[in-house]
């Protein structure tokens, strides 16, 4: 079962990736965007590990609501209120259990990433964050190591796409041919939760 300490491990983790390969992400933002997606994230995660080391929620729900909080106030860009959603949305869904299950948290991260969807309007194939969200919630249901390659498989699965969405989508075709940035730091949130399962 995991518990709010699991979801503050699984924050860290990501903070730690999000800090490791902010460079990365900040050079493929920069190729179809502008070059602030490394420092986006790592702003809003650097905010999410504060604020759980000040005062750590005591239930899984309010630990990933509070992250989400923390992303939505603390980061400028699309990327903030998205990805703010996306926990903020997970963690409601979650409730006040002391617990919670693999499926369960599958459940809950889908209703976050349909929140995703409804905020930015963007499907699958649009080339977003929803290119490897989505294959990873439908692979959560199965385990943590199928989720993690899944997210890595649908951002690798951007690259040949037109941005239909977001900054990226002002450049139209010449949007193909470039990982998505999202759908990277995306694979890494997932990347980080099986990491913390394993
Ligand atoms: P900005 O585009 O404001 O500079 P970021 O660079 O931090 O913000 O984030 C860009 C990423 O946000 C994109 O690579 C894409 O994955 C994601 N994104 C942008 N617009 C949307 C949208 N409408 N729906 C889902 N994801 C989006
Ligand atoms: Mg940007």
């Amino acid at each position: 079962m995991l518990d709010a300490a699991f979801m503050c491990r699984w924050m860290y983790a990501t903070a730690a990736a999000v800090d490791r390969e902010a460079a990365r992400l900040t050079e493929l933002d920069s190729a179809i965007g502008d070059a602030d997606h490394g420092a986006n994230l790592k702003r809003g995660f650097t905010a999410v590990a504060a604020a759980l080391d000040k005062e750590p929620p005591p239930t899984p729900g309010a630990v990933l609501a509070l992250a989400g909080r923390q992303l939505i106030s603390s980061v400028g860009g699309a990327s903030g209120p998205l990805y703010g959603t996306l926990l903020r949305r997970t963690g409601k869904e979650l409730g006040d259990a002391a617990e919670v299950d693999r499926a369960g948290l599958a459940e809950a991260l889908g209703a976050g990433v349909a929140a995703v969807a409804q905020l930015g309007g963007a499907a699958a194939g649009d080339k977003t964050m929803l290119d490897a969200l989505l294959p990873a919630v439908e692979a959560l249901g199965r385990s943590f190591t199928e989720a993690a390659e899944a997210a890595e498989a649908g951002a690798l699965a951007t690259v040949p796409l037109r941005a239909r969405k977001g900054r990226a989508s002002y450049l139209g075709e010449r949007s193909e041919g470039h990982q998505d940035p999202g759908a990277t730091s995306a694979a890494l949130l997932i990347a980080a939760l099986g990491e913390v399962a394993a």
